[in-house]
């Protein structure tokens, strides 16, 4: 089994809330988010920095966060989105990942990855991701 939470992920072997899952990216719920819906877009093959990601997985990658961005809207209803990507310093996993977060205006956020909520139940994240993959455009 692999050793990457976020390839365990990606298999199947560890859980996950998935809203995208297309040929070289999938992105799942943060499972600490910053406000519900926040989202981590992911390559699908295990790369650990962004040195390391090819042109083309990371195109892919900025192109799923733009579409999460715009689907977070009607999915959780943002009026905006904060897109970032701690690379090496500050990033807990070693596997490249591109966070997606839900704005509001006036929503209080003031530092950029605290304070972190909880879904209260499985079932409340897993209708967020299913609102979120709903709402998604489709791969150009
Ligand atoms: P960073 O600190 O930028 O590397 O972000 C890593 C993110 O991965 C954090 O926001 C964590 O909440 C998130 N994370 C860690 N483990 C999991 C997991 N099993 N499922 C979903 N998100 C996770």
């Amino acid at each position: 089994m692999a050793q990457c939470i976020f390839d365990r992920i990606r298999d199947g072997d560890a859980p996950g809330h998935l809203v995208v899952d297309e040929a070289d990216v999938i992105a799942f719920l943060d499972a600490r988010p910053l406000f519900p819906g926040h989202t981590l877009v992911v390559p699908r093959r295990h790369v650990a920095t962004l040195a390391e990601l090819d042109e083309a997985t990371a195109s892919a990658v900025w192109d799923v966060g733009r579409r999460v961005a715009a689907a977070l809207r009607p999915a959780v209803g943002a009026d905006g989105a904060f897109l970032a990507l701690n690379d090496e310093v500050s990033q807990s996993v070693a596997h490249v990942h591109l966070h997606v977060v839900p704005r509001r205006r006036k929503d209080g956020l003031r530092g950029f990855f605290w304070p972190r909520g909880r879904y209260e139940t499985p079932e409340e994240a897993a209708k967020i991701a299913a609102a979120i993959a709903a709402s998604l455009a489709p791969q150009s």
